[in-house]
């Protein structure tokens, strides 16, 4: 699963501010819930996707948080920074077991200012202004999945 989800950070159509938003969002899903970050992605530029495995339906209130913590990074105009790390040095700082097995020795790190960090190969923003805003269009939860649409505004 992880794996596809690189895969599609090297689609055509593929969109970085958009990009840029689900790694804030991954990140916002995680401290909010505990969650992993998201399983399966679609990212593009009108509208994106990303599903989430959690053990019970959130709020709406909750969900509400999410955009308005998401739009709270955003608006802060972090920097996006990118490091190579070893192997050993990123297992401290992401999470190795979501890498797939064939992982090189050195890691590609996307910082999001001193809120995210992950291991990425893909094309972001350099700076969270560059990103507009996060809005939620909607989302379901059906068997654990949480899925959520969203695209991204002025
Ligand atoms: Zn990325």
């Amino acid at each position: 699963m992880e794996q596809k989800t690189q895969l599609n950070e090297v689609k055509k159509d593929y969109h970085s501010p958009m990009h840029t938003a689900e790694h804030i969002l991954n990140q916002t899903m995680v401290r909010m819930f505990g969650c992993p970050r998201s399983m399966n992605a679609h990212i593009e530029r009108k509208k994106s996707k990303c599903d989430y495995r959690l053990t019970e339906m959130p709020t709406e209130e909750q969900m509400a948080e999410v955009e308005r913590r998401v739009n709270q990074v955003i608006d802060q105009h972090l920097p996006v920074k990118i490091d190579f790390l070893p192997l050993e040095e990123a297992a401290g700082i992401v999470d190795l077991n979501k890498l797939p097995a064939n992982v090189s020795d050195t890691l590609r790190i996307v910082r999001v200012g001193d809120y995210d960090a992950c291991a990425c190969i893909g094309d972001h923003v350099q700076n969270t202004s560059e990103v507009g805003h996060f809005k939620l269009l909607n989302y379901d939860y059906q068997e654990g999945r949480l899925r959520l649409r969203f695209k991204l505004v002025e």
